[in-house]
């Protein structure tokens, strides 16, 4: 499906999740982010698999129309992608200050990094065997990698970015090929330096997506409902308007769809009209917070949108991942998604069959 292809032949207002579900327990510990695995070698490769299924299935008998892995696969979006590559040291940490927000011991990049071999392709062969759906596998974006480690080698964000950027393009090409029809990259780091973003950051995601006929995806949010973020959220005054820096920007840029936060969330739905022309991904299910949306104000957040984007190009989705919530709670949430985006369908196709 080519990304032209992809928003004429695909239904009105699919739904699909930014990114992660819940693990189940027997995987790793429950409601906690980056939570270790409890299994090791083949047993970890299939409760992989395991956990996986089960995320299709929950996904599909919710009414989701885009699936993903629900991140079943990997523990953390950002350093398990890195965990595959040379160059990095693991044993060897530093603390630095992520996004600007938090400390955290990351590991250091040592030398040349490279991908010696493919990392997702195999889970994602897997995750197209499992269901007939079309199916979008997610990526770290190249500034948030960077921004995630230590480099003692390139000494340069930028030249570090594009090199994350080529390996990047190599997993992705290699993704397409295993059936799938949409490729993300979590770029979190957008939301916070904007400078880098203008002089180098689109150019690296872009540099990430040449040559891929599969539709692309951009991820910008402000993070899971932890402390550190939900601090950092109290910072940014009544209206956030960050994403204002990066939209004109990406509407200008070979990225097909750009998914954004917007339930719950301060931002300005007029900002989304920045991106005229461009698929808009809408977080329409708050995930820093435990109450379950009804349908209606799910309905209500995308009926909102429809004032900046098109129809044709509005998907309906999370404002980020899910993996902190209990199981019932985040598949009471992907209910409320479908039954909501079902909502407006029906009211956008009674509209249609009037005027015409
Ligand atoms: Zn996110």
């Amino acid at each position: 499906m080519s990304s032209a292809e992809s928003s004429s032949t695909r239904a009105l207002l699919p739904t699909s999740i930014v990114g992660s579900l819940p693990k189940p327990s027997w995987l790793a510990q429950p409601e906690t982010l980056w939570s270790p695995w409890k299994l090791q070698g083949d047993e970890l490769v299939e409760g992989k698999q395991d956990a996986l299924r089960i995320a299709v299935h929950e996904q599909t008998s919710r009414g989701i129309d885009i699936i993903s892995d629900g991140e079943q696969t990997r523990q953390h979006f950002v350093t398990t992608f890195i965990e595959h590559l040379s160059g990095v040291d693991f044993e060897q940490r530093e603390t630095v200050r992520i996004r600007d927000r938090y400390d955290a011991s990351v590991p250091t990049v040592v030398g040349a990094v490279t991908r010696e071999r493919p990392v997702f392709v195999d889970d994602a062969k897997f995750l197209r065997a499992a269901t007939d759906r079309p199916i979008k596998w997610a990526l770290p974006g190249p500034m948030t990698m960077v921004d995630t480690l230590y480099d003692a080698h390139y000494k340069s964000r930028e030249k570090l970015a594009w090199e994350f950027a080529t390996i990047l393009n190599q997993e992705a090409r290699e993704l397409e090929a295993a059936g799938v029809d949409v490729i993300q990259f979590d770029e979190p780091a957008f939301n916070v330096f904007f400078d880098e973003v203008k002089d180098w950051g689109v150019a690296a995601l872009e540099r990430a997506v040449e040559g891929l006929s599969a539709e692309t995806v951009v991820h910008i949010c402000y993070g899971y409902g932890i402390k550190a973020n939900n601090d950092w959220k109290t910072t940014l005054g009544s209206q956030w308007r960050q994403y204002e820096d990066s939209f004109p920007l990406l509407q200008r840029s070979s990225i097909d769809t750009i998914s954004l936060e917007s339930h719950h969330s301060h931002v300005p739905m007029e900002l989304i009209e920045l991106l005229r022309g461009k698929n808009v991904m809408l977080g329409a299910i708050d995930v820093a917070n435990e109450e379950v949306e009804s349908p209606d104000e799910v309905a209500a957040t995308l009926r909102k949108a429809l004032e900046f984007v098109d129809a044709d190009k509005l998907i309906a989705s999370t404002n980020c991942g899910m993996a902190p919530f209990r199981r019932d709670l985040a598949l009471a949430k992907l209910r409320a998604l479908s039954a909501g985006a079902s909502i407006l369908r029906d009211e956008l196709s009674l509209a249609k069959s009037k005027v015409s």
